[in-house]
């Protein structure tokens, strides 16, 4: 067994949990959220002789872009809630982040927990030799008492 190789191992998972304690706490008491992302997306009335028409379409205006079985769904933000909507989806989109981050730091810790069974692990293909040595070490032994 490497005792230098799981120190190391050790030292690494130590920070790593460290960082997530930081990240967990991040993600203890989020703000208000909004399950969304906004978008600002440009306009065609569709009306005749309209500037749209001709490649100028109105806005750009604001909307809430949301994933529901699969497909996308736009919701218009009127004016009036479009700052309290930015930051309820700002934070959201933070939230989404860290939860992303957490999810990399477990993988991370976990493989190294991984190496460290695998310092302290044996295969079975190993046991097996020893076991064959063992019989093929038996008889002569017994021979040896025999003389
Ligand atoms: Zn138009």
């Amino acid at each position: 067994m490497d005792r230098k190789a799981i120190s190391d191992l050790r030292q690494r998972i130590f920070w790593l949990r460290e960082d997530r304690k930081k990240l967990e706490n991040s993600l203890f008491r989020p703000k208000k959220m909004i399950r969304a992302s906004l978008v600002f997306l440009p306009n065609y009335c569709g009306k005749k002789d309209c500037r749209c028409k001709k490649g100028f379409p109105h806005g750009p205006y604001p909307y809430l872009s949301e994933k529901r079985k699969g497909k996308t769904r736009m919701t218009y933000v009127k004016k009036r809630t479009l700052n309290e909507v930015k930051l309820e989806a700002e934070e959201y989109a933070r939230f989404q982040h860290q939860l992303a981050r957490l999810s990399k730091l477990n993988e991370k810790i976990r493989s190294l927990f991984e190496q460290i069974r695998d310092l302290n692990c044996r295969e079975v293909e190993e046991y097996r030799k020893v076991l064959t040595e063992r019989k093929k070490n038996i008889p002569r032994q017994e021979n040896e008492k025999g003389n």
